[in-house]
């Protein structure tokens, strides 16, 4: 754990940029690495030095461990960030970091290794006196197995994959009936996307919510826990919205759930910044859910209630100084709200969107934060994940914050790509929404409801401004293509054409 001057930020996009934001404001040089399709990202750009390490496949790139390896040691590195997704959970890679002699800027392999085996993860939960969902602590063999421990359980019950993340390898089973062609569908998956079939059973919650602690902890035996987050917006499993602090969390609650956190955290040895992912049931009893041994993509609303910058601590903690943040029971100041933007369109089933973005506005303001990953020019391709950005606003006032994130989407322009926008809009219009009266099969229930409603018109000015200026390149280009015959006339620029569609209110 010794200081060091140069990092290389493993990753892309929006978090890439994230990490070397933070790095210089810690005073410390970023290296960026980019794929063939990442050329062009800001990312690359926004770094010391920038590495091209292969073609535009993860497995060719962001997910080559020696190569990136190769060029920290090229760059004179000392240390790797991984950033979240890619290699931020595998522990072989923290592995090979520190035998090359670098510092992985995360936990210890052995924390990353536990927490990422859910049934050992449950296991150890409840050696430290952590409630963990009802249901296995080994993997289930086969569905025979599975079906006795339903049995015991009681149904509904959720088939997950031990080595499972992002929602995959995971199957509700209601009955007796589902479950032999369940259990084949979430071991194939399984297999599929974590190359381990095992699985495990959970009973299955009644209309939880999602309920995250954020910890920290330094190499002086200090763990902290930052509050809560509310990530009960989901789709298939997958984060929409996310907000601090929660308004189904009491001080009282806050304080059992960072307990637990800690405990958590503590039993592993943990390192740095990471996440305990609970399930809170209607009566008010939680759950241990899962540890994410990394930085959150949601972890800026946790940073604008509590004023820390979660990346610099995780760059301190790597080099040996003790974290920043108070000791005592912190509490959260004001509200934040987060939306993922992500290249996908919400009218066609969140199809992933690909093709270049032609113009980008994205909101500020007070009390706006924009951290993108992209700017007009960039192709956005089916290499990657689809978030593009995140938009997060913080108000004093859950009421403020909702106000404050509906005209920073009404500020946001995205040109050739569908985005999320209009459907965060909607959400955000919503009554059960805006009350808070949400729990993880929200969108289940009303999604389609709310994509079928009718935007009040200020809501749809910016949808329309995106769409005509789309319309109108798609003709410019398609008469560019075309061979000419005569002189092609004087044409308005596309922005013109818009100005004087908005003045007659088209
Ligand atoms: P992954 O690691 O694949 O993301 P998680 O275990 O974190 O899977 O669960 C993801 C989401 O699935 C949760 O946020 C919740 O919405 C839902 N979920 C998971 N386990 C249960 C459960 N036992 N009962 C009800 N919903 C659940």
């Amino acid at each position: 754990m010794a200081p060091f001057k140069r990092v290389l930020v493993a990753n892309r996009g929006e978090v890439a940029l994230r990490v070397i934001r933070a790095c210089h404001e810690e005073g410390l040089e970023a290296v960026a690495v980019y794929s063939d399709a990442d050329r062009l990202s800001p990312h690359v750009r926004a770094a010391h030095v920038a590495v091209p390490i292969g073609a535009a496949p993860a497995a060719e790139s962001y997910l080559d461990i020696a190569k990136l390896i190769e060029a920290a040691r090229t760059t004179e590195c000392q240390a790797i960030h991984p950033g979240y997704g890619f290699l931020s959970e595998r522990a072989p890679f923290a592995e090979a970091v520190t035998q090359a002699g670098l510092t992985f800027v995360g936990p210890p392999a052995t924390a990353i290794q536990a927490m990422g085996d859910k049934t050992e993860a449950r296991r150890r939960m409840q050696a430290a006196g952590v409630p963990v969902v009802p249901g296995t602590t080994r993997p289930v063999p086969d569905h025979v197995q599975a079906g006795a421990e339903a049995a015991r359980l009681g149904y509904p019950v959720l088939l997950k994959a031990v080595a499972g993340g992002g929602g995959k390898g995971m199957r509700l089973v209601r009955d007796e009936a589902e479950l032999e062609s369940a259990f084949q569908g979430a071991e194939s998956e399984a297999m599929k996307a974590f190359g381990a079939g095992e699985l495990y059973l959970e009973k299955y919650l009644d209309r939880p919510r999602h309920i995250e602690i954020q910890i920290l902890a330094d190499t002086y035996g200090r763990v902290v826990a930052l509050g809560e987050r509310e990530c009960s917006i989901q789709r298939r499993h997958q984060k929409l919205i996310e907000e601090a602090p929660s308004v189904a969390v009491t001080p009282a609650l806050r304080r059992r759930l960072s307990e637990a956190a800690t405990a958590a955290a503590g039993s592993v040895g943990y390192l740095g910044a990471g996440t305990i992912e609970f399930l809170l049931a209607p009566t008010g009893e939680f759950y241990f859910l899962e540890m994410n041994t990394r930085l959150q993509v949601e972890h800026p609303v946790t940073e604008l209630v509590f004023g820390v910058d979660i990346v610099r601590e995780q760059l301190r903690v790597a080099q040996g100084q003790p974290l920043r943040v108070h000791s005592g029971a912190l509490q959260p100041r004001g509200h934040a709200i987060e939306c993922r933007i992500t290249a996908e369109d919400p009218f066609n089933d969140f199809l992933p969107a690909t093709g270049m973005i032609r113009y980008l506005q994205a909101p500020s303001g007070p009390g706006v934060r924009w951290d993108g990953g992209v700017e007009a020019g960039n192709e956005v391709t089916l290499f990657y994940d689809p978030l593009l950005a995140k938009l997060i606003v913080w108000g004093d006032t859950r009421a403020a914050a909702l106000q404050r994130m509906r005209r920073a989407l009404r500020e946001l322009v995205i040109v050739g790509i569908p985005s999320s926008q209009a459907f965060h809009l909607r959400v955000l219009a919503d009554p059960d929404f805006q009350r808070g009266d949400v729990d993880v099969t929200y969108l289940e229930r009303v999604g389609e409801r709310l994509l079928a409603a009718e935007l009040a018109p200020e809501l749809i000015q910016p949808l329309a401004i995106a769409a005509a200026l789309l319309a109108e390149e798609q003709r410019a280009s398609a008469a560019a293509a075309a061979p000419p015959t005569a002189p092609p006339p004087a044409r308005p620029s596309v922005w013109t054409l818009a100005a004087r569609r908005e003045s007659v209110g088209g």
